[in-house]
């Protein structure tokens, strides 16, 4: 399907973008841009062909990713279960693909957001993935599992224990499974953690190479393209503002100039393409796809 499974090669790794659904957010211009000024986001949504005033809703794709380095089946993020009426569909879109589920050995969880962690589990809350080894940045676990302090984020309460709660529930079931990391290593060759905080806590990113091609997995540091223009501008669910413009820049600055191919969660599908310094900012090139 077009915008469910797109294959594509880093050097020798066989890469899958595969859709866990979609999630369709309202009120987009406060929980995507909250600090952009209105003149110049009305100017920008414009110029992406976007009607400030009848911008309802914002309906983002959850892009995950399989690599098969030929040593390794990995796995980045699980999507989002049963969070909404379109998400959950990763191990469908998977098995649709050939892919074995039991064949992942390695589960990398980028953040703890509901989006990423919500398929870590089956129907019954026991790991979905009983054989595989997950790994997540250290601060990551730590700040989900105690007693998160979202006082910062501008969003509703409600939403703020989801958060929690998804989390936890997410979380714990695979504890037994889990390897922690607080250093930029190697997770398995060829797949290497980035630290980027801002996001969240312990959000991170993944520098994926072989044979001289570089794949760059920025997850939520960037959420829609215009962040990728307007590198100031966060979105209501970015737990530390600061961080999060700091960890962009040094992201799409080494995007740009390593000229690696990027993926990015919540980008149109298959969530792929450039980064190229323009101006103060840089511009989001999608890949071309067929079909
Ligand atoms: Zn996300």
């Amino acid at each position: 399907m077009g915008n469910e499974r797109y294959r594509f090669k880093v050097g020798s790794f066989e890469c899958l973008a595969v859709s866990d659904g979609t999630f369709t957010y309202p009120h987009p211009i406060p929980f995507l841009f909250a600090n952009a000024p209105k003149e110049r986001l009305e100017q920008t949504l414009l110029a992406h062909g976007i009607q400030p005033e009848q911008w309802a809703e914002w309906t983002s794709p959850y892009i995950c990713l399989v690599i098969d380095t030929g040593k390794h089946l990995v796995l980045v993020d699980t999507g989002a279960g049963g969070l909404g009426p379109n998400t959950g569909k990763l191990l469908q879109n998977l098995k649709a693909d050939g892919i074995a589920i039991e064949n992942i050995d390695t589960i990398i969880l980028t953040h703890g957001h509901p989006d990423h962690v919500g398929g870590n589990t089956d129907g019954e809350g026991k790991s979905a993935f009983p054989h595989a080894r997950f790994v997540m940045w250290k601060d990551e676990w730590d700040f989900w599992t105690s007693e998160p302090n979202l006082a910062e984020l501008k969003i509703d309460e409600h939403i703020k224990e989801l958060l929690v709660t998804f989390a936890r529930n997410n979380l714990l079931p695979i504890q037994g499974q889990l390897d922690l990391i607080d250093k930029e290593t190697e997770i398995v060759p060829g797949i290497r953690a980035v630290s980027t905080p801002g996001h969240t806590p312990g959000h991170m990113a993944l520098a994926i190479s072989s044979m001289g091609q570089q794949l760059l997995v920025i997850s939520d540091a960037v959420i829609h393209p215009i962040h990728v223009e307007q590198p100031d501008w966060y979105a209501a669910v970015d737990l530390s503002p600061e961080q999060v413009v700091n960890t962009r820049r040094r992201l799409l600055n080494r995007a740009a100039i390593e000229k690696a191919l990027v993926l990015a969660f919540h980008l149109p599908f298959p969530g792929l393409g450039q980064v190229a310094q323009k101006g103060e900012g840089w511009q989001w090139r999608p890949i071309e796809t067929t079909g």
